[in-house]
């Protein structure tokens, strides 16, 4: 790109539109949109359609069907009422003709009083209720119509509503509404920048793209988007602007896979007597599913290009023995092969795994791990640094200055997402020794929390993927029960029966950074009172994170022995506990708990052949059950200050009607939302703002295999097809794939 290039007309400054000054540029600037392009890109949240506004004297026919009504109506009054339990709530009254409706909310009621003025137009949808005889609408969502101010252009706005028009309605933030961006006013905005520059949107996918998937043109995609004429138009719009979104993503994570490839790798002879004689060894045959995975492993480690493979299964279903067999090929190759886990616990219980695993085969696996002390560290570096140490289980600490490798040729990372792609390139860096020759080592990366399909091929679209769908022979399922904190004592009492018949129970409390110290002092209470109550009659243990690392092991030594029948844990019993004679599971206030988090758990019985159980104890209202279920969609804005309950509740549900874990993976992207999912994973890609990585697989499908195929066939897009997509290309993403590269 020539650095004399004039600047595109849809780069103009926002400021340049008319009805944005100064004070909205800058609250627009807050919101990323500097540009006329960044105020197209600014999309509706949603769409008024005039056909479906229910009059609030036809609104009975709505009453307790569940359905969602949306009505347009002016606000005629409000108060704050107390009723005689103390409980504050906000009372909207509002009106369209002759008739009225009261909007009533429990939460924010200060807020909500401070928001509505007498005499707006509200857009006001929710499920309708009848109380004492009065038509209501509790906690509905609204949009505002009409802003309070006078506004030269509402009438047209009115106007064209009340003859037909679709009404776009964008997303309002406070700051926004404070600016006076609200309503007709935002709606006039993108109006007057579409007439003035609208004719500059250019297409930039090739033709034959287009014509593949008939999509929308981009620029009648833009302008359909923002003033539709039908919902059909805006179905179809909001598809072709998605498939934009996917698109490019993947033409970003199609160029990262091209660079990974080109790195030369280690080509191994995966003939490895080491693994077979481990396979002859071990007390049960693999399953279909391991078999399939380790050949699709040794099918990469034959190749000459480096592997970068994600192995996906589920709590229990065997990827460590995985692991470790394709750790014993590159040994067998005479590379060192390095495990990395996230938790130092987690760290010595693979060393332990490992050890069990691997001495009687003549192999001693070193541990590397940031408690250790200089003195106990020092021999081990030097057994990595001189070659002797073939398997090397760490943590960070295997990212240290003082650690340098001598031929390593494959790396197993557990639970990648806990790390990011920078400590992965770190280890890269580490491998260039002398002994590796400039050949990039194996990669495997697993993970116990599924992915769902969508988000891998977002996420790790630059991996290729292998999944164990299959659990060992012999698993149970395990019953699973949300019960609130009233119904404690019974769940104890089934508890201490269990333990009467011989089984062991974990109960779990949760612990988190910002509360530790409360949460702490929670769970040896929690112990105390059951050590002192109900189990008085059998051993009880407390274990949590501050105690040594030895005095934990002995805990988890005794517990496995059946020493202990009550372990009263902080969550350290996440991962890798493997004790098959504790079939019950408590989770005490269970709603704190993630719901990945709650999946590993529950995964700690159930191991064994007795029936197992696993009770998640809540302390939510019945109040916030109501309205977990009432949400409907999860995506739907809320203006509950309780949100995290309700999440907390649909969370608990979730647990209790499915133990697999791609669906808890599924409703966890959901309510997380890809960001938090994956963390830093994330940065570097361009935001979605239309596509769901949970809803379109189809269009991710399809807009995958496009940009894959134009990435491998043309990848400097020097064909003329192509030359509207470099533009497009170079300039808004090249630098996304700068950031990725460097990330
Ligand atoms: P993951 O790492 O996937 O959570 P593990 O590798 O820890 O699972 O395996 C869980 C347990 O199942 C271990 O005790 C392991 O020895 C055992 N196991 C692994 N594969 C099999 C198999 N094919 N048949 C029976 N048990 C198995
Ligand atoms: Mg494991």
């Amino acid at each position: 790109m020539s650095p004399s290039r004039v600047p595109h007309p849809l780069e103009t400054p926002v400021t340049f539109v008319k009805r944005v000054g100064p004070r909205r540029a800058d609250v627009f600037a807050s919101m990323e949109i500097h540009t006329v392009r960044d105020l197209f890109h600014m999309y509706p949240r949603k769409y008024l359609d005039r056909r479906s506004i229910v009059k609030i004297r036809d609104l009975w026919q709505y009453v307790d069907t569940g359905m969602e009504v949306t009505v347009v109506a002016i606000v005629r009054g409000k108060d704050i009422v107390r009723s005689y339990k103390k409980r504050e709530r906000f009372i909207l009254v509002v009106g369209d003709e002759q008739s009225f409706m009261d909007c009533i909310w429990f939460q924010r009621v200060r807020t909500m009083d401070r928001i509505f003025r007498k005499g707006e137009r509200l857009a006001l949808s929710g499920q309708v209720t009848d109380y004492n005889g009065t038509i209501q609408m509790v906690h509905p969502a609204f949009d505002r119509l009409s802003p309070h101010k006078d506004d030269e252009d509402e009438h047209n706005w009115e106007e064209m509503f009340n003859t037909g028009r679709i009404l776009p309605i964008y997303t309002e933030t406070a700051d926004m509404k404070d600016a006076g961006l609200e309503g007709s006013v935002l709606r006039s905005i993108v109006l007057h920048a579409f007439e003035k520059h609208g004719t500059y949107i250019e297409e930039h996918l090739p033709q034959e793209v287009i014509d593949r998937r008939k999509l929308m043109k981009y620029p009648a995609a833009l302008s359909a988007v923002h003033f539709p004429h039908s919902s059909e138009e805006i179905q179809r719009a909001r598809e072709r602007l998605k498939y934009d979104e996917l698109f490019f993503l993947q033409m970003l994570l199609g160029y990262r896979r091209r660079g990974a490839q080109r790195v030369p790798g280690i080509s191994f002879n995966v003939k490895s007597n080491l693994a077979r004689t481990l396979v002859a060894r071990l007390p049960f045959a693999l399953t279909a599913a391991q078999k399939r995975v380790i050949n699709e492993i040794a099918s990469d480690m034959e190749s000459n290009k480096p592997m970068h493979r994600l192995l996906q299964g589920d709590v229990g279903s065997g990827k460590t023995i995985v692991s470790v067999l394709s750790m014993l090929v590159a040994i067998d190759n005479d590379y060192q092969t390095v495990f990395m886990v996230p938790t130092e616990i987690l760290a010595v219980q693979h060393y332990t795994t490992l050890r069990r695993l691997l001495e009687p085969i003549g192999l001693e696996p070193v541990l590397l791990i940031g408690s250790q002390k200089k003195n106990e560290r020092k021999p081990i570096e030097e057994s990595v640094a001189d070659g002797r140490a073939k398997v090397i289980i760490g943590t960070h600490a295997l990212f240290q200055e003082s650690i340098s490798f001598h031929k390593l040729g494959f790396i197993v990372i557990d639970e990648q997402h806990r790390f990011g792609v920078m400590q992965r390139l770190r280890l890269y860096e580490k491998a260039k020794t002398p002994e590796t020759n400039g050949r990039s080592p194996d990669l495997l990366i697993l993970t116990a929390t599924p992915i769902p399909r969508t988000l891998s091929l977002t996420l790790y679209g630059d991996l290729d993927t292998s999944i164990i769908d299959e659990r060992p022979p012999g698993r149970k399922d395990v019953r699973t029960a949300v019960r609130s904190k009233n119904e404690r004592d019974k769940v104890y009492v089934f508890a201490r029966d269990e333990v009467k018949k011989g089984r062991q129970v974990y109960v779990v409390y949760p612990l988190i950074e910002q509360s530790e110290k409360v949460d702490l002092k929670a769970a040896k209470e929690g112990y105390e009172e059951l050590q002192k109550g109900i189990f008085k009659d059998y051993s009880v243990a407390l274990l949590h994170g501050k105690m040594s690392r030895e005095d934990n092991e002995e805990i988890m030594a005794q517990f496995r022995d059946g020493r202990i029948d009550v372990l009263v844990a902080t969550t350290v019993i996440e991962v890798g506990v493997d004790v098959p004679n504790a079939t019950i599971m408590i989770i005490e206030h269970a709603e704190r708990f993630g719901l990945s988090q709650l999946h590993q758990l529950r995964g700690r019985v159930g191991r064994g052949t007795d029936q197992s159980y696993c009770i998640l104890i809540h302390y939510l209202s019945p109040y916030n059950k109501a309205a977990a279920f009432n949400r409907g969609s999860f995506n739907e804005r809320s203006l509950l200050k309780d949100e995290e309950k309700q999440k907390g509740m649909i969370r608990l549900e979730t647990i209790a009607s499915t133990e697999d874990g791609f669906k808890i993976a599924e409703v966890d992207l959901q309510l997380r939302g890809p960001g938090e999912f994956f963390g830093i994973r994330q940065s570097g890609f361009p935001e979605l703002k239309l596509a769901s990585l949970v809803d379109d697989r189809e269009l991710l499908d399809q807009a995958r295999s496009d940009a894959f195929a134009i990435v491998k066939t043309d990848p400097h897009l020097r064909e003329d097809s192509h030359e509207s997509l470099r533009h497009h290309f170079e300039h808004y993403m090249k630098p996304l794939l700068d950031l990725t590269r460097a990330g």
